[in-house]
C-alpha cells in the first residue's frame, strides 16, 4: 500500500509553529510520512498568518506556486490553516480551486478525517465556537537519554518545546485580527496542561514556554479544573516549574494590563523562570493607546516596569511597536521614542502599521502617510539597535548559564536564560540541551559570543 507523504509550511507566529506540529503528529499517526520538500509531497498544508500583511502576501505567493505544481501532480493536495483560512473560507476556494481544504483554526484536529472526505471536491471546515475545549493532546516525542545515545532514530533532540495554553483573545484591540480568527479566549484544562508538561519532560525536554494570546488571563473566562474551582497563571506557572528535569521555563505573550503583582512575584520566587518577559506597548502614547483600544496607559506600562525590575532587576524586556497607527502625530512618535529611552528594551519587533481587513482600524481615516510611517520606523529602529549594542555590552566578562542548541564540527551555539544568542567558538563533549558556563568577551547588537568556563569543571552546569 503507498504511504502518503506530508508537508506544512508554517507563517507567524509560534501559536501556528505549535499547531503545526500538533497537525504533524495527527497525520503521522494516520500513517504519513514527512517529507523534506514541499512540491514533492502528496499533502501539503500552510499554516498561515493573517496579523502582517507581508505574511499573508507570502502564503498567497507560495499557494501560486503550487497551482502550477498541481498541474505536473494532479493527485496533491492542498490545506490552507490558520488565520487567512479562519478569514477567508469559502471564498478562498473560490480564488484558488486549486486548494483542496481550508480547515480554521478550531478545526485542526479534525485533520486527517477532513482530508479523507476531500475526494474530487474541496472542502471547508472553519466552524468557531465560544464552547470551543482545546482537546488533550499528548505529543509523541522520541525518548532520550540525557548524556548518551538518542533511544530512537530520530535525528533532531527535542530539547525545548512549546505548549499551548490558552487559545483566542478578547481584548479586541483595534487593529488586531485575533479575536476574529482565533476566537474567544478559552483556557485549557489544568490538568492536560500538566500531563502534557510532563511528557514532555520524561522525554528530554529541557525547555518549555507556555503559550497563549494574552497568559495573564489564563483561568478567568472558563472553568479550568473539573470542579470549577480557579486557578491563575501563577498557580499554573509553579505547578509545571515542580516538575522534576525541566530546566527552564518561559511564557508568552502578555497583556500589559493584565500583569498582576502575583505574577511579577514568580520571578523572584521560581528558580528556573527565566528572567525575560515580552512585554507588548505597541506606543507610548497615550491617545494612540486608546484608538488601538489597548485598556492600559503609559504611566500603568512604566509602573509594571518598574515594578517587574524591582522583583528582577536583571530581567531582559522585548516589546513589540506599531507605528503610523492611524491618527499618530509627530509628537505622539516622540512619546513612543522617550518611552524607549526610558525602558531600554532588550529587543523590540516593531512594524509600521497596516491596515488588516476586518479590523475596525481599518476603517479609521486619518491614515499616516507612508513616507512618514517609513521614516519614524527607521529611526525607532536605529535607536533600538543603539540601545541592544549598549545592553549586551552590560554581559561581556559575565559567566552565565547557556543552553546549547546547535553542535557543529568545531563551535557551537546556545541561549542564556535572558533568551541571548551566545556564539561558542569552540566545544565540548554535550548535546543540545545541556546547559554550559559561558564567558561573554564580545558583544553584537543580536548576539554574544563567549568562552567555555572550565574553572566550573567540566564547563557543564546542573
Ligand atoms: S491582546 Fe490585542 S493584539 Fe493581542 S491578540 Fe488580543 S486583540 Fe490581538
Amino acid at each position: 500500500m503507498k504511504q502518503f507523504s506530508f508537508s506544512i509550511k508554517t507563517f507567524g507566529c509560534q501559536m501556528n509553529e505549535r499547531d503545526s506540529e500538533i497537525m504533524a503528529q495527527l497525520l503521522a499517526e494516520k500513517g504519513y510520512v514527512e517529507s523534506m520538500e514541499l512540491e514533492d509531497a502528496d499533502v501539503v498544508i500552510l499554516n498561515t498568518c493573517s496579523i502582517r500583511a507581508k505574511a499573508e502576501q507570502k502564503a498567497m505567493s507560495l499557494l501560486g506556486v503550487l497551482r502550477k505544481v498541481k498541474k505536473r501532480r494532479p493527485g496533491m493536495k492542498i490545506c490552507v490553516a490558520g488565520c487567512v483560512a479562519q478569514q477567508e473560507g469559502e471564498e478562498l476556494c473560490e480564488r484558488m480551486p486549486h486548494v483542496d481544504l481550508v480547515i480554521g483554526t478550531q478545526n485542526i484536529y479534525e485533520l486527517a478525517d477532513l482530508l479523507e472526505a476531500t475526494r474530487g471536491a474541496s472542502k471547508v471546515a472553519i466552524g468557531m465556537s465560544d464552547a470551543y475545549e482545546i482537546p488533550a493532546f499528548i505529543p509523541t516525542l522520541p525518548k532520550l537519554i540525557s548524556h548518551g545515545e538518542l533511544q530512537s532514530p530520530f535525528p533532531a533532540r527535542p530539547f525545548r518545546k512549546f505548549l499551548t495554553i490558552m487559545q483566542g483573545c478578547n481584548n479586541y484591540c483595534t487593529y488586531c485580527v485575533v479575536p476574529y480568527t482565533r476566537g474567544r479566549e478559552i483556557s485549557r484544562k489544568f490538568k492536560d496542561i500538566i500531563e502534557e508538561a510532563h511528557v514532555l519532560v520524561d522525554a528530554g525536554v529541557r525547555e518549555i514556554t507556555l503559550l497563549g494570546q494574552n497568559v495573564n488571563s489564563y483561568g478567568r473566562t472558563n472553568p479550568v479544573t473539573t470542579d470549577g474551582s480557579g486557578y491563575s497563571f501563577s498557580q499554573l506557572l509553579r505547578e509545571v516549574a515542580a516538575i522534576q528535569g525541566l530546566k527552564r521555563l518561559r511564557f508568552t505573550t502578555s497583556n500589559p494590563k493584565d500583569l498582576s503583582l502575583e505574577l511579577m512575584r514568580c520571578f523572584n520566587e521560581i528558580e528556573i523562570l527565566c528572567p525575560q518577559f515580552h512585554l507588548p506597548v505597541q506606543s507610548g502614547s497615550n491617545a494612540v493607546l486608546s484608538k488601538m483600544n489597548r485598556k492600559y496607559t503609559r504611566e500603568l506600562y512604566l509602573q509594571r516596569v518598574a515594578e517587574l525590575r524591582s522583583f528582577r532587576p536583571d530581567i531582559a524586556l522585548s516589546t513589540d511597536v506599531i507605528v503610523g497607527f492611524p491618527g499618530e502625530t509627530d509628537a505622539d512618535f516622540e512619546e513612543t521614542m522617550e518611552l524607549l529611552e526610558h525602558v531600554r528594551f532588550h529587543s523590540s519587533f516593531s512594524f509600521k502599521y497596516s491596515d488588516r481587513p476586518g479590523t475596525r482600524s481599518a476603517d479609521f481615516d486619518d491614515k499616516v502617510d507612508e513616507q512618514v510611517k517609513s521614516e519614524r520606523l527607521s529611526r525607532f529602529q536605529k535607536r533600538q539597535d543603539e540601545i541592544c549594542l549598549e545592553q549586551n555590552s552590560l554581559y561581556v566578562g559575565k559567566c552565565l548559564p547557556v543552553m546549547i542548541e546547535k553542535v557543529t564540527q568545531d563551535n557551537m551555539v546556545g541561549r542564556t536564560e535572558t533568551n541571548h544568542i551566545v556564539h561558542i567558538e569552540e566545544k565540548i563533549e554535550c548535546f543540545p540541551g545541556d546547559i554550559v558556563n559561558v564567558t561573554i568577551y564580545h558583544a553584537g547588537q543580536h548576539s554574544l559570543n563567549g568562552r567555555i568556563d572550565f574553572t566550573s569543571t567540566t564547563g557543564l552546569s546542573s
